[in-house]
């Protein structure tokens, strides 16, 4: 397979074009007529409210195929808590309300038509008390009961662009191995699948924020916390900006915000929507940090952890070395892990038993060469069998170079090399190779060194930030991840500072 892993973007530029040109091309959908609780009006739906259920379930799916479910009891319960609460106050009490976290880092929020709202255990995390997070789950109930969601999907149905179709882009985009691209298409596609995220206007997300306050007041909160949610938002853009400086990439940001255009004038909204607010006497902090306790934080476990230089992957049952100063990409069930110029990528996956049974059907039916030849090769203790050959593909020739490996518990295990062209194949090869060689199953030192982190919380020790991260498990950056979980990043005043023995969010 031939990447070009450094520049994704031309793609999605292309791809965004191609849409914009059938968003023109509107075709003759029914028109259902639906009450806007919100707005007190009825307004034009292209789809039907079971059409609109059906859409928002499919999107379900993929996004928990995406990110993958988290399960945590108490979390789920708490969420589901503090959402019902909202939910049952707001203009649509009867919907079927239905609240879930999923299992990533990113830190976002999103809701789907007719009830189901998402929030990922990365957001989780960096809340400072209920009230906030009733905050974020008031702003994604906005969205669905003023129809935001039904607004995009209607639009997106008149363009003829369904939800498969812009779900189908990111796919295919990841299989053709560009690094980051099916992150950001995901996203992309996802919210146009469904109207979610990315895609709603200035004016859809200042209306969110404002009956999302208003939710926040009715269910008891103090609605300042409204502004408090954007602050800490606005604070993970900081941090991730700050740590983007300090290796010269390109910033992350907070997905949220960066899917949530204006914040400034979000905030100055929030501000004087909240100037008169009812004062609460307790923002429900201790209670958030009981419940969040034992909150998996970075990596998890059902997707493989990452920890310098080492992967491991309790649920497939591998661990790998990469080579010093390559990066890690961990997407789905598979890990990339790729020289710093992101020239030459090391890709592993499990592989499902549909991919064949032996090394050769692997490579007929995921490789399907035109071309190439097989060898036996021992990768670590494991029997082997490398590939190297191409695939014709029109006239473009795609050259392949995989191993397939009979690993841990008698599954197998597909290792491709990719690279932007031979000479930097050449430059990366030895290096991918040694890789490959250290393909293992995990042993008890890879256990040791992969604990799942997870956020607690405790006093604030006499030597503050710096004696946290001390104590802590942090590879990087601690002290500056510990006061963003803190929600004090960035802060110069000593009394934004946390007093001693207060209790703080930390890693253990
Ligand atoms: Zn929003």
């Amino acid at each position: 397979m031939h990447a070009t892993p450094r520049s994704p973007r031309p793609g999605i530029r292309v791809w965004l074009a191609a849409l914009l040109a059938t968003a023109t091309l509107a075709t003759g959908c029914a028109t259902n007529t639906v009450f806007n609780p919100v707005t007190g009006r009825t307004e034009r739906s292209a789809l039907s409210e079971e059409q609109l259920q059906a859409q928002a379930d499919e999107a379900r799916e993929a996004l928990i195929d995406e990110h993958g479910l988290y399960v945590h009891p108490e979390v789920e319960a708490y969420v589901t808590e503090i959402g019902l609460k909202v939910a049952q106050l707001s203009h649509q009490p009867n919907f079927a309300w239905r609240f879930t976290i999923l299992d990533t880092e990113i830190s976002n929020a999103f809701a789907l038509p007719r009830g189901q709202v998402f929030v990922t255990r990365g957001l989780l995390a960096l809340l400072q008390n209920e009230a906030e997070l009733a905050a974020v789950l008031g702003h994604e109930i906005a969205h669905v009961t003023a129809r935001h969601g039904a607004h995009r999907a209607t639009e997106a149905a008149f363009a003829n662009f369904g939800v498969a179709a812009a779900i189908n882009v990111g796919q295919f985009l990841e299989r053709s191995g560009l690094r980051g691209a099916a992150k950001r298409m995901k996203r992309l596609g996802l919210s146009l699948a469904s109207g979610l995220i990315a895609t709603y206007d200035r004016e859809q997300e200042l209306e969110a924020d404002r009956i999302g306050t208003e939710y926040l007041a009715r269910a008891g909160y103090d609605a300042r916390q409204m502004v408090g949610v954007l602050e800490v938002l606005q604070m993970v853009e900081r941090f991730h900006a700050d740590r983007a400086k300090e290796q010269k990439s390109e910033a992350p940001g907070s997905d949220w915000l960066s899917s949530h255009p204006g914040t400034d004038q979000r905030l100055r909204q929030a501000l004087r929507l909240t100037a008169a607010a009812r004062h609460v006497a307790s923002d429900g902090r201790d209670r958030f940090l009981k419940r969040i306790e034992g909150l998996v934080w970075g990596d998890s476990p059902e997707r493989g952890l990452v920890r310098e230089r080492l992967f491991v992957h309790p649920r497939a049952g591998y661990a790998i070395t990469a080579p010093a100063g390559w990066e890690f990409d961990v997407e789905g069930s598979a890990v990339a892990m790729h020289t710093p110029e992101g020239d030459a990528t090391l890709t592993v996956r499990l592989l499902p038993k549909l991919a064949g049974r032996t090394h050769a059907q692997v490579i007929e039916n995921l490789l399907a060469p035109t071309e190439g030849r097989s060898t036996s090769r021992k990768v670590g203790s494991f029997s082997g069998t490398h590939f190297i050959g191409s695939r014709m593909r029109g006239e473009a020739r795609h050259p392949l170079r995989s191993t397939v490996v009979s690993g841990p518990g008698q599954r197998l295990y597909l290792i491709d090399y990719t690279a932007r062209d031979e000479a930097a194949l050449q430059r990366a090869l030895a290096a991918m190779q040694a890789a490959e060689q250290s393909f293992r199953a995990i042993t008890n030192a890879d256990r040791r060194a992969a604990q799942v982190w997870r956020v607690t919380s405790v006093p604030m020790p006499p030597g503050g930030f710096a004696a946290l991260a001390k104590a802590s498990p942090l590879l990087e950056d601690a002290e500056a991840t510990l006061r963003l979980l803190n929600g004090v990043y960035g802060e110069t005043s000593p009394e934004a500072e946390p007093a001693v023995g207060t209790r703080v969010k930390t890693v253990r």
